[in-house]
């Protein structure tokens, strides 16, 4: 069946929903977003920690949570969108006035795969955000066999947080992207251990917050300048080398370790995801992680709203008969991104060689990603948060838990939580063992308390997503 659409949204991830959220604010109409998974939401679903949105919204919300905030205005809104959809592909709807660069050339057919068979669609424009796949060759060219217990870090995620299951109990990390990081802390409060992170770079991949917060928080080793060497097991994985590489990449002799572990999980680096975008024709734009990979989701939505903008003017110019501009893939958040990044490598090298050469005692505020540096004197910090962060950071420092809770009678076995606000950091181990006790009774939904005054600390634990009940005509929705 063919279908013409005005435009298509692939992907319904974060980039995805602010890009068919703001396409409608702006008043363009008979749009539809499509999304291969059962569920909206993205990579945000199996990311049940916090820190989404701290710098957009200034506040601090789970995944859950934030993709909550788009899946309600897209209600609202009543946006169109049909999930369980997988796009196959995408190309110039004439791929001959394509090539003569007639006006035709600039729609789109995109070829659809649902339950109920295969749908395509003509699109005057097409947004493809896609995100990105994890990098499984971390190990390549290692020696040592390959047996099961290795797993990307997303997949090991997606099973603690979205399946119950536990993928191993003593793990060594390989890479310290913000992934790894975050995957060496929910092994360790799901009761399993992380031995070390190991790190090819002389600094680590990942956010000061995260190292702070998963690592140094646990006492989780982070070596840098260090490979793995060799992996051994026959059926699983029952260890690993470690060693140190020099500035030319070889192994320093006699730096090898042996670490016994059954898991190896893999944070190295992510892959925009495009290839279902045949030709690069006008009138196909991509944004988020499709576009590049992205460390904040703040960014993705910004250019989920920019990019609604690009298809806006566009459209305007189809409308008036004029060749549409050349931009769409020039997209200037590339740059501002990139620059940024650079200048947070930059940071993070002055800052080690300022406290190596003056001895300068500091404690890195965590509260968003600018992660500051704070003297004990409560010096320094781009805002007023710092020095009361800090001040606090050595009298009774406190996190926020984010974990999950069993659920009986749900469409899905967990359920994420969080504390309302810090606790004792010293406890949080503790509060696992009470939230592994604890149960929840579908239908449950966001905000409900299923603790009240949690580890008697003068906070509740409460649910961060919905959870609807079993049902057979509906076995995996959620809301
Ligand atoms: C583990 C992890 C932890 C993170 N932690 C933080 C954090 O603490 N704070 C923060 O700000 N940011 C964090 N980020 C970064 C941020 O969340 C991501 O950059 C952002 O979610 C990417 O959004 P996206 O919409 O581009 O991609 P995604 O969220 O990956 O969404 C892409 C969507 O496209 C769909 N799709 C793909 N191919 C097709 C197809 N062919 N047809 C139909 N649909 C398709 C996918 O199913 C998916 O739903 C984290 C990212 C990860 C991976
Ligand atoms: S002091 Fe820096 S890291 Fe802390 S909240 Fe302010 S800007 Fe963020």
């Amino acid at each position: 069946m063919r279908i013409k659409k005005n435009v298509v949204v692939i992907g319904g991830g974060p980039a995805g929903m602010a890009a068919v959220i703001s396409l409608k604010e702006r008043g363009i109409e008979d749009i539809i977003l499509l999304e291969k998974e059962n569920r909206l939401g993205g990579v945000l679903s199996q990311c049940i920690h916090d820190g989404f949105g701290l710098i957009y919204y200034r506040k601090n919300y789970s995944g859950p949570e934030y993709s909550a905030l788009y899946e309600q205005k897209i209600a609202e809104k009543e946006i169109p969108y049909l999930t369980e959809a997988t796009v196959l592909s995408v190309r110039s709807l004439d791929a001959e006035a394509y090539r003569s660069l007639d006006a035709e050339s600039y729609r789109s057919l995109v070829t659809v795969q649902t339950a109920e068979g295969t749908l395509e669609y003509e699109a005057n424009a097409v947004i493809a955000a896609t995100g990105c796949r994890e990098r499984g060759r971390g190990l390549a060219g290692i020696p040592g066999t390959r047996p099961a217990g290795i797993y990307t870090a997303g997949t090991a995620q997606a099973l603690i947080n979205l399946q119950n299951f536990m993928p191993g109990r003593k793990a060594l990390i390989v890479g310290s992207g913000d992934i790894g990081l975050i995957m060496a802390r929910r092994i360790t409060l799901e009761g399993g251990q992380v031995l070390c992170v190991v790190e090819k770079e002389d600094i680590p991949g990942g956010l000061k917050r995260n190292i702070i917060q998963c690592l140094e928080d646990f006492a989780i080793p982070l070596y840098t300048n260090t490979i793995v060497s060799n992996v051994y097991g026959k059926e699983r994985v029952s260890g690993a080398d470690i060693s140190q590489i020099d500035a030319e990449g070889n192994v320093v002799a006699g730096s090898t370790r042996f670490y016994a572990c059954d898991t190896l999980i893999l944070s190295v680096g992510l892959i925009p995801e495009e290839d279902m975008v045949e030709d690069r024709h006008r009138g196909v734009f991509l944004c988020g992680n499709s576009l590049y990979v992205h460390d904040l989701v703040d960014d993705v939505t910004l250019e989920g709203e920019m990019v609604a903008g690009q298809v806006e003017t566009f459209l305007m110019k189809l409308a008036a008969g004029q060749a549409p501009d050349e931009t769409r893939f020039a997209y200037p958040g590339i740059e501002t991104m990139r620059k940024k990044r650079a200048q947070l490598v930059k940071r993070k090298k002055d800052m080690a060689r300022k406290k190596a050469e003056t001895g300068a005692k500091t404690i890195t505020c965590i509260m968003c990603p600018n992660s500051c540096e704070i003297t004990y004197d409560l010096e320094g910090g781009m805002c007023g948060k710092g020095p009361e962060y800090v001040k606090n950071e050595i009298l009774n420092p406190k996190r926020t838990l984010t974990s999950s809770v069993k659920v009986t009678g749900g469409a899905i076995p967990l359920v994420s939580v969080k504390t309302t606000n810090g606790i004792p950091k010293e406890k949080l181990m503790d509060a696992m063992k009470l939230i592994a006790e604890l149960g929840a009774t579908a239908p449950v939904v966001p905000g409900q308390i299923l603790c009240k005054d949690f580890m008697e600390e003068g906070t509740d634990l409460v649910a961060t997503k919905a959870v609807k009940r079993y049902s057979l005509d509906n076995t995996s929705e959620i809301e």
